[in-house]
């Protein structure tokens, strides 16, 4: 059995304060749930969001991480610092930073077992473009991606990794990808890291991601390999986050 995964990406949202605040309404509402519950603030407001979430059923997690531990690496952050503030989790390979900031594959995989040696939970985004969309080759970018950017790892990783499918063309657009569309991708990330690592696999949690609401998230999880969802704008709203995180009810 799959526990799912609910995760806010705050993004470049929420100074210590807002963090502070939005921690305190979330805790109550999502106290009950049998979700695993994570918020990913920016590094600044992590101690903060930390401290809140407190005794609460709300993880942290980082939205990005170097793949050294320590050195002249000027405005990186590592593992054992985000161990040190107390995160549980970390995005990795962010379609935005893929974008914005030039990660590849490779940088993906070498953050991966960044990750994976400090015990942290890496959340993992793979997804296509429109155009890669619209030219008949999602899957192709998706196989790749998870060849690439996974590979390398050894038994009782692959059931520790979050695997997030992001449809690019979905994040932030008001757009979804349909939950049929949605369970067809993930679907064969599963079947590829199957092929990959074997039965360990099913194990493995696989996200939706691309503009996930309180109204289309009951959907998205009814199908059966979408394992949580990883959620942008809404995270930043404690009742709408709330909402999506208590689909159930
Ligand atoms: C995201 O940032 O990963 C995301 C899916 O954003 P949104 O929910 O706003 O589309």
């Amino acid at each position: 059995m799959r526990r799912p995964v609910i995760a806010g990406n705050w993004k470049m949202h929420n100074t210590t304060e807002k963090a502070r605040e939005l921690v305190t309404l979330l805790r109550p509402l999502v106290g009950t749930t049998g979700v695993e519950v994570v918020v990913c603030p920016p590094f600044t407001a992590i101690a903060a969001t930390v401290n809140a979430a407190a005794g609460s059923n709300i993880s942290v997690g980082a939205q990005d991480l170097f793949w050294e531990d320590w050195g002249a690496y000027t405005g990186e952050v590592s593992g054992p610092m985000l161990k040190d503030l107390g995160c549980r989790y970390v995005i990795i390979g962010h379609s935005e930073r893929r974008q914005y900031f030039g990660e590849t594959d490779a940088t993906v995989n070498k953050k991966l077992h960044a990750a994976l040696r400090h015990e942290l939970v890496p959340i993992v985004c793979v997804g296509e473009t429109l155009a890669e969309r619209e030219a008949g080759k999602t899957l192709d970018v998706v196989r790749r991606q998870v060849q690439e950017g996974l590979q390398g790892l050894v038994p009782g990783q692959v059931e520790t990794l979050v695997v997030a499918y992001e449809p690019v063309w979905a994040i932030g657009t008001g757009r979804t990808a349909t939950a049929a569309d949605a369970q067809e991708v993930i679907a064969f990330i599963r079947e590829t890291l199957r092929a990959m690592y074997g039965e360990e696999a099913q194990a493995t949690r696989i996200q939706y991601g691309g503009s996930v609401k309180p109204e289309n998230i009951a959907e998205l999880m009814a199908q059966p390999d979408i394992d949580g969802a990883l959620v942008g704008g809404a995270s930043l709203d404690a009742i709408s986050f709330a909402a999506i995180v208590n689909y159930k009810e």
